[in-house]
C-alpha cells in the first residue's frame, strides 16, 4: 500500500510552480520569494521553500545545487546539461542530447545500474570573458 501523502496543487504552490517556469535564470527561492511577494504579501521565505521541496518531489522542478551557494530552481524538468558563468553566476542551459552513451561508459566500470546523470559546465558567459 502506497503510504505516501498525495500532493494537491494549492494556489501558493501553483503561483511559485508558475514563477520557477516563466523564467529561464534559474532562479534562486529568494528571488522566487520577491516575485510571489508581489501577489500574495504576506507569504514567508519558509512558505516559498516548503513548496520549492515539494515541487521538487513532485518531479515538477529541479534543484541545482552549487555548493556553498543558494540552490537554484530549473522549471525545465526534462533532463539537460547546464553551464555556468564563475563571474557573474549566471546559469544557462545547454541546448544538446544528455549523453546516454556516458552511463553505459560508466555502468561497465562501476558495480551498479545507472538511472540518470547530472553534467555541469563552468566557464565565463560572453559578458565576463573579457
Ligand atoms: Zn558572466
Ligand atoms: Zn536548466
Amino acid at each position: 500500500m502506497d503510504k505516501k501523502p498525495k500532493r494537491r496543487m494549492t494556489k501558493q504552490r501553483k503561483m511559485i510552480l508558475e514563477v520557477v517556469k516563466n523564467t529561464t535564470i534559474h532562479p534562486t527561492a529568494d528571488w522566487v520569494y520577491e516575485q510571489v511577494k508581489k501577489e500574495i504579501p504576506n507569504i514567508s521565505l519558509g512558505t516559498i521553500y516548503r513548496n520549492l521541496n515539494v515541487l521538487k518531489e513532485m518531479g515538477e522542478i529541479i534543484e541545482l545545487n552549487y555548493g556553498s551557494e543558494q540552490s537554484r530552481f530549473d522549471g525545465n524538468s526534462v533532463e539537460h546539461y547546464h553551464f555556468k558563468c564563475l563571474e557573474c553566476n549566471k546559469v544557462l542551459d545547454i541546448e544538446i542530447e544528455v549523453e546516454r552513451d556516458l552511463e553505459d561508459r560508466v555502468e561497465e566500470v562501476i558495480p551498479g545500474r545507472i538511472s540518470n546523470h547530472r553534467c555541469d559546465f563552468f566557464g565565463y558567459c560572453n559578458d565576463c570573458k573579457e
